[in-house]
């Protein structure tokens, strides 16, 4: 894989290609793009960028300062496997062409001044991200979007048998049995062949794969394993992660969905994100601690546990978010740390000795975050907790689930919809706009953004539910 933008044009050059597909993401976490002729493409481009129209992305300009630049970044040179013709693609950050400065409301850019800023502290000089996105493949989903109807349902809207069968129409039997989708063999997985092949395109998309295998809920559900990596790239990977898994399932006939809560009453899909931080070659949240962790570590999940709140309105910013945060589906609704258990928050994976693997992973994100601002967000949280030395408290080392009420309500939990969320947001944002890496300007146009665009007009929708509930009043 190329590193330089001189090694790009070589790679150009010697391969002939003709199509060069640039990718951005925009603010609510959808990869755009826009392909050029090669010859478009000269070494100014990955200093100065490519002009585009910025005044239709979501979140950004207003018409009257719509232009940008959209600058490549060489090291994420890869063949897109999806286009006929071979085409050479590159992820890009914004820069504001009348300043030169990188665009305040760029994620990608946003997950840099993270990282800039980690450095600037002295803690650490890289982190690590390992997210975990789970997904559904579903048969089909219909959408009515009209104005007067304006909902949708799934296949699986008749309950959990039909959702992600592969006959429409037919059951073949070999059902997983609900919850019970982690992990039989084929035929009861349909899937296999399927999640190999988004596997092996990702590896070709230059992404360090690990593994795949079937989740939890009755039918459909998956998982692809993605090395951690560094921040920007961990971020780079996942947007490469959604892409592959959606064209592959296309061209299976299917549809993938990252939503965290498609079906009713069965488990959600989450992300789960392993987090370290390290200094010259060195892991610093490997200690003699609780679980093995380090003092820092422990602060780390103490500013994580604090600023939560608010943290959610980014990692888990839709209103189908607070959906999967519920009891009894393996989601956290607790506030808390823990080693093993699954039921808190934060846990602690099981590393043995080895310094290398000791890191925390929180499991409230969900992959419909923008996982550049999801994970500076997390980031920046952690980092306050460092250096405020923030106890997160006495580990919790039950059940959450088996917790009598009156336990259960000293536990702090996850906010309930995305409103609460960005009330927190808008109350506890300091640990974000202190750092420099996020800008009150973002933070004011992702609340606002947020309610006008999915909140405002969620409320104004009658619920398929409130058929059942008031039809027959
Ligand atoms: N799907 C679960 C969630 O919503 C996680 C299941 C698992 O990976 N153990 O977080
Ligand atoms: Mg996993
Ligand atoms: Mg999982
Ligand atoms: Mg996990």
């Amino acid at each position: 894989m190329p590193e330089t933008p001189q090694e790009v044009l070589k790679m150009i050059q010697d391969q002939d290609i003709k199509i060069i597909d640039l990718k951005f993401i925009d603010m609510p976490g959808i990869w755009q793009h826009c392909s050029f002729y090669y010859d478009q493409i000269d070494e100014s481009a990955f200093e100065d960028g490519v002009a585009f129209d910025g005044s239709s992305i979501r979140g950004w300009k207003a018409i009257n300062e719509s232009d940008m630049s959209m600058v490549p970044d060489p090291k994420t040179a890869w063949i897109d496997p999806f286009m006929k013709e071979k085409t050479l693609s590159m992820i890009c950050s914004i820069k504001e062409p009348r300043t030169g400065e990188w665009y305040s409301r760029d994620p990608r850019t946003i997950a840099q001044k993270a990282l800039d800023f980690l450095k600037s502290t002295g803690i650490g000089d890289i982190t690590f991200f390992g997210p975990e996105a789970e997904f559904f493949i579903f048969e089909d989903v219909r959408f009515d979007q009209t104005e007067s109807k304006g909902f949708y349902y799934v296949d699986s809207v008749e309950g959990r048998w039909n959702s992600g069968r592969e006959e429409a129409g037919g059951n073949l039997g070999y059902k997983p049995r609900y919850k019970e989708g982690y992990f039989p063999v084929s035929p009861t997985d349909t899937m296999q062949d399927m999640r190999t092949e988004m596997l092996l395109t990702m590896a070709q998309c230059g992404v360090p794969i690990e593994k795949h295998h079937h989740e939890v809920a009755s039918g459909g559900q998956n998982e692809l394993g993605v090395r951690f990596a560094p921040i920007v790239e961990a971020g780079d990977f996942l947007m490469v992660y959604k892409y592959v898994v959606k064209n592959v399932a296309k061209k299976y006939g299917k549809t993938a969905t990252f939503m965290p809560k498609p079906i009713f009453n069965d488990n959600g899909s989450g992300m789960h994100t392993h987090q370290s931080i390290w200094k010259n070659g060195k892991p610093l949240f490997f200690g003699d601690g609780y679980a093995g962790l380090s003092k820092m570590a422990l602060h780390y999940i103490g500013g994580l546990l604090r600023h939560a709140p608010a943290l959610l309105a980014l990692t888990n910013p839709t209103t189908n978010s607070y959906k999967r945060l519920v009891p009894g589906f393996e989601a956290p609704v607790n506030l808390a740390y823990s080693q093993g258990n699954r039921s808190a928050s934060i846990r602690i994976p099981l590393s043995g000795d080895n310094p290398k693997a000791k890191r925390m992973e929180f499991r409230c994100p969900d992959a419909t975050c923008n996982p550049y601002i999801a994970f500076a967000a997390m980031l920046c949280a952690g980092l306050d907790g460092i250096k405020n030395e923030i106890d997160p408290g006495e580990p919790l080392d039950v059940d959450i689930y088996d917790l009598s009420p009156e336990e259960l309500s000293k536990i702090p939990s996850t906010p309930g919809s995305l409103e609460a969320a960005l009330e927190h947001l808008e109350q506890d944002h300091t640990f974000l706009t202190s750092t420099g890496v996020f800008t009150e300007d973002f933070i004011d146009n992702w609340i606002a953004y947020k309610l006008d665009n999915e909140i405002n007009p969620m409320r104004l929708r009658p619920h398929p539910y409130e058929f059942s509930l008031y039809y027959d009043v």
